[in-house]
């Protein structure tokens, strides 16, 4: 039943079903309806994703690819293969395109969209979402669940009803779409674990058992006092999700915006020694700034000026969103261009854009995205910076000398292969 939307906002979740192993099977028919399971194919690898065939077996994205192995014998097991999922997300996001520019990529397989602006061209949000379904059948060969509401938490809570389901050895097909109707939130809400909101992690799901909080509604129904002192500043937002409140709003064209640094010299630099100091210098800043906003990015930019003014930018773009430190200095190092003796610099600047939020980031690929140990170095060279200022620490790479550059374009994400 159509009802008004009224002057609500329409927000869609949009989410490509078992992206990675649909992608593997988009590839090699063959593979259609057997359990087919991406990730990690080597001893400690991990499950990035796995097809329904697979998750009847009791396959889950994250689980050791050894463990997946005992519970799914029968399994086909392939490593992933990212820049291929790269490309084919990129359509996905020029399909979005063509429904609304108000759209919010989250990692490759997912998107939020506003669609308050498209309803006079394409009519009510339900109506949207069926043709978005339409249109990534049509021109990718995939299939994509669709949720609707009035919030990013609802339409997301939302498109994951919409998805096929698991019981016993059978897969049971989704209804594609789901869609919470303005004033329905809390009835849709209140059933609902608890778990299923955002920021609720483990650690506030067993806060919340103590107190008895099982479902939604639970906790809609739970003491503010209770929950401030459990939670403190934090209640107040829980609160307002379970009661289908979420104002935070689509951000679109996050691939605008950039994080930088320049420096002008006070007096010019000659030399590639010198330079390749300051550049690594730069490389730093800019990685202890995208920590600090919780951002990656794709494309690395150089930006030279010589003393007589002309200004060289150069830049290269990953198939893999990195703020690493040691990516981050490789690659800039790597995009100095040739240089003569003669060639003084007065500015150096360092840009890193395409970004992407990485608590936005799907979980399966954020955990394996870096290297475990790499990220917590960062974070503890980051403590450092923060604590005792910029200069405190440098990276061992300014006192080793040249560094190789060049990584694969493919690493091995989510363990090594077989
Ligand atoms: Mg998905």
């Amino acid at each position: 039943m159509e009802r008004p939307w009224d002057s609500r906002r329409a927000i869609l979740h949009a989410d490509l079903d078992c992206f990675f192993a649909a992608v593997e099977i988009l590839d090699d028919p063959s593979l259609a309806g057997k359990p087919v399971i991406v990730g990690g194919t080597g001893g400690r690898g991990v499950v990035a994703a796995a097809s329904y065939e697979a998750r009847v077996w009791g396959v889950r994205s994250a689980m050791p690819m050894a463990t997946a192995r005992r519970a799914c014998p029968k399994g086909i097991f392939l490593s992933g293969r990212y820049s291929r999922y790269a490309a084919i997300s990129q359509r996905f996001h020029i399909v979005l395109s063509s429904i609304t520019d108000e759209f919010e990529p989250i990692g490759l397989d997912e998107a939020f969209l506003d669609v308050g602006g498209a309803r006079r061209l394409f009519g009510s949000p339900p109506t949207i979402a069926s043709e978005i379904r339409r249109r990534v059948k049509a021109e990718l060969d995939l299939s994509v669940c669709v949720g609707v509401g009035t919030t990013k938490q609802i339409a997301k809570l939302a498109s994951r009803r919409a998805k096929p389901s698991v019981s016993g050895r059978v897969v049971r097909p989704g209804k594609g779409i789901e869609v919470v109707w303005p004033g329905q939130e809390v009835v849709f809400l209140t059933p609902l674990s608890v778990g299923e909101l955002w920021g609720v992690g483990p650690k506030s799901l067993e806060l919340l058992r103590k107190m008895g909080v099982a479902t939604i509604g639970d906790l809609r129904r739970a003491s503010d006092s209770r929950l401030r002192a459990a939670f403190g500043t934090r209640a107040a937002k829980l609160k307002e999700l379970a009661e289908g409140i979420d104002t935070d709003p689509v951000i679109a064209h996050a691939s605008a915006k950039s994080i930088s640094h320049e420096e002008t010299y006070a007096s010019d630099l000659y030399g590639l020694s010198q330079i390749t100091h300051e550049v690594s210098l730069l490389a730093d800043s800019l990685a202890s700034r995208a920590e600090a906003k919780g951002l990656i990015g794709r494309t690395i930019t150089l930006k030279i000026r010589f003393s007589d003014f002309r200004t060289v930018t150069r830049s290269v773009t990953l198939d893999v969103p990195t703020r690493s430190r040691k990516v981050l200095l490789d690659r800039l190092r790597a995009l100095i261009p040739p240089l003569s003796a003669v060639d003084g610099v007065r500015l150096l600047g360092a840009s890193l854009s395409q970004l992407s939020d990485n608590r936005s980031v799907q979980l399966s690929l954020l955990d394996y995205w870096f290297d475990e140990r790499s990220e917590a170095l960062e974070k503890t060279v980051n403590d450092i910076k923060r604590r005792f200022g910029e200069g405190s620490i440098l990276p061992a790479s300014l006192l080793e000398g040249r560094h190789r550059p060049g990584d694969s374009s493919d690493p091995p994400m989510w363990g090594p292969s077989e």
